[in-house]
C-alpha cells in the first residue's frame, strides 16, 4: 500500500511538471464534487486512492512558481452538459454517457474532450 502511494504520488509529480513545462498561459481545473462522488460506492474507493485534491494542489503550486494563471471553475459550471460548439446545455447527462451528442446542433464527440474545450474557453 505504501509502495502504491509512492507510485501515485510520483505520477502526480510527473504529470503536473509536464503540464507546466508546456508553458500554458493558464490552467483551468474543474472543482469536482468529491464528497458527492464518494457517495457512489462504485467510485468511492478509486477516488480516494487517486488523491485528486493533492493533484490539484501540486498543479496550483507549480502554476504559482512559474507564473501561470491557475483558474478553478465552480463545480456547478455545466462543462460536461454544455455543447462547446453552439452553447446548448443538456438538461441531463448520465455518467455512463461517454460520448457527447448535442440535441441542438448534432455535435458528437468524446464527453471529456467536449468538457475540456468548454473549460479552456472559460471566462475567455
Ligand atoms: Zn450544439
Amino acid at each position: 500500500m505504501r509502495r502504491l502511494f509512492h507510485i501515485r504520488n510520483d505520477c502526480q509529480e510527473k504529470v503536473s511538471t509536464e503540464l507546466v513545462r508546456t508553458k500554458p498561459s493558464r490552467i483551468v481545473m474543474e472543482q469536482l464534487n468529491i464528497q458527492g462522488m464518494m457517495k457512489n460506492r462504485h467510485l468511492a474507493r478509486s477516488i480516494q486512492q487517486q488523491r485528486l485534491y493533492s493533484f490539484k494542489k501540486k498543479i496550483e503550486h507549480k502554476c504559482g512558481k512559474y507564473g501561470i494563471q491557475f483558474v478553478e471553475v465552480n463545480r456547478w459550471h455545466p462543462s460536461s452538459k454544455r455543447c462547446h460548439s453552439c452553447g446548448y446545455v443538456k438538461p441531463r447527462l448520465s455518467l455512463s454517457e461517454r460520448t457527447f451528442v448535442c440535441d441542438s446542433c448534432g455535435t458528437t464527440m468524446d464527453r471529456d474532450l467536449n468538457a475540456s474545450i468548454n473549460l479552456s474557453q472559460y471566462g475567455a
